[in-house]
């Protein structure tokens, strides 16, 4: 039997070998699905391949490509929209054990990183040479690959920007196994089309990532954050508008509604620091000395005062900044088993107070729980239509039939909402598998029409990770 299924598979074991090569379905399970919270769009690969260098991705996307078998690329799996999941009969290429960190070069500022590197470990080799790589997304199992794959954001983008802003090279591998350099250690580059900036954000449909060249600044001397307490959600986004006219840039400014908190306390056992009021705004500063940090703090309490806020809660120990900070980045994981999508609306940051007044008004309607959280600067909203209620420390689900039914429109009209305000689809998670029927409504046909054309002109055979964006 074994002996069968490595025959169906004989060119990809003398690429990788036996060890790399996995065909049984409980090794497999693993890699058929990422973190999007509905499993009934998970698919066990026809088998899972894990090369160790730029050469062995190259041999299996010639043999695919011939083969006519579609591969999907992996990182670390932390997806939220089904990126990674590969169609029926396809095979994933998971970029786990090339995780080499090939270089910090401390002259130029700039790091060389194989493409299977987990954000938790660069951000650790980058500290030591007192340097920092500022992108941010919430789960530090993602890796450099998928992160550029997937022009990752995180809570730090409306001060430093998203990952895009960072990457200056990378080596890629396209479908018909040809490796290809684009852009390198430079700062500056106006040399011929960016086929570089078309392969970030291309959520593995163009080439699968093998290096990265990413480039680092000098990190922040003093850090503070701040919780920020409001009656009303629409209060709290009200102040980042005046934190603009102000001249404050923060390194980060997420909302957060008091009731999607207390889950996460329970959950956890943890209390956040701040119990008044219905929405919080945390802020996080950064500058270049403690007393710069607190002048803006201070101006920060004031703006808020205007907004009916009494206190702001301060935390300015890296102790009691982690504890918030466990408690925010947690709140998925809390609520997760309940969650029917992470929605990842991304609106003009000035139309967010209406479009939460939208999310508000469904949720009275369809008496549906739409927990919402975000960056509130950039303008990147979370919604989290749940399948359940959370009330007096329980959960009560809603019967299925009837959240199935409900779900699409409020779906519907989220998106519909977004779109009239100027918003898209995707802040930073991207289209994947399961936003593919708004993508045509938010950039138009005719774009998803060049879209498409790109997509040909890379792979002709649409052998890599097809069914994917569109
Ligand atoms: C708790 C939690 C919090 C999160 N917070 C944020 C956040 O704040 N901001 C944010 O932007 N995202 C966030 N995410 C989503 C996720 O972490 C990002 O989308 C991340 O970029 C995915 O990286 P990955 O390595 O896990 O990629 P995967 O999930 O493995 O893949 C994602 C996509 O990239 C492609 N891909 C992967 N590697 C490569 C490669 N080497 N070459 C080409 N294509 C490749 C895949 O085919 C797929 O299309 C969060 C996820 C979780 C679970």
């Amino acid at each position: 039997m074994k002996k069968q299924l490595f025959h169906q598979f004989e060119e990809l074991y003398k690429i990788v070998g036996e060890k790399n090569l996995l065909i049984k379905e409980e090794q497999m399970l693993d890699y058929s699905h990422d973190e999007f919270p509905d499993s009934r769009i998970s698919q066990v690969p026809l088998a899972v391949v894990k090369p160790v260098n730029t050469h062995q991705v190259s041999e299996i996307l010639k043999w695919a490509n011939k083969a006519n078998i579609p591969v999907t690329p992996r990182g670390g799996g932390t997806g939220l929209c089904g990126g990674c999941i590969p169609v029926p009969g396809g095979i994933v290429l998971s970029l786990e054990d090339m995780n080499h960190i090939i270089e910090i070069d401390c002259d130029n500022r700039m790091a060389v990183v194989e493409a299977g590197v987990r954000l938790m470990d660069f951000y650790e080799a980058v500290e030591k040479e007192n340097l920092f790589f500022p992108p941010h997304p919430g789960d530090e199992s993602a890796t450099i690959g998928g992160v550029i794959a997937t022009n990752a954001g995180g809570a730090r983008a409306v001060k430093y920007g998203v990952v895009r802003n960072f990457v200056k090279g990378i080596e890629v591998v396209l479908p018909d196994g040809e490796i290809i350099q684009l852009g390198g250690k430079v700062l500056k580059n106006s040399t011929g089309y960016s086929l570089l900036h078309l392969m970030i954000g291309s959520e593995g449909t163009l080439g699968i990532v093998t290096k990265a060249i990413l480039n680092l600044i000098p990190p922040p001397k003093a850090q503070m954050t701040l919780i920020a307490p409001f009656y009303d959600l629409e209060n709290a986004i009200q102040v980042v508008p005046g934190l603009a006219k102000a001249g404050i840039l923060p390194m980060a400014v997420e909302f957060i509604e008091v009731e999607t908190i207390r889950v996460a306390e329970d959950f956890l056992k943890k209390k956040w620091p701040c119990q008044e009021g219905k929405a919080h705004l945390m802020i996080i500063l950064d500058g270049t000395s403690d007393d710069e940090v607190l002048r803006v703090a201070e101006q920060i309490g004031i703006l808020c005062g205007e907004f009916g806020v009494r206190d702001v809660f301060v935390a300015d120990t890296p102790k009691k900044q982690r504890e918030i900070l466990e408690i925010r980045s947690n709140i998925y994981e809390t609520i997760k088993k309940y969650v029917i999508e992470i929605l990842d609306i991304v609106l003009p940051p000035s139309a967010i107070p209406g479009h939460v007044n939208t999310v508000h008004r469904l949720s009275r309607k369809h008496n549906m729980w739409l927990p919402t959280f975000g960056h509130a600067a950039d303008g990147n909203v979370h919604t989290l239509p749940l399948r359940a209620h959370y009330l007096e420390g329980k959960w009560k689900e809603i019967p299925e039939f009837q959240w199935k039914e409900i779900y699409p429109r409020v779906r519907k009209a989220l998106h519909d909402d977004a779109r009239k305000r100027g918003g898209l689809v995707s802040g930073e998670h991207g289209i994947g598998l399961v936003k593919k029927e708004y993508l045509d409504g938010a950039v138009g046909s005719n774009v998803v029409g060049k879209m498409r054309l790109i997509k040909k002109v890379f792979d002709p055979n649409g052998v890599l990770n097809p069914g994917k964006i569109f």
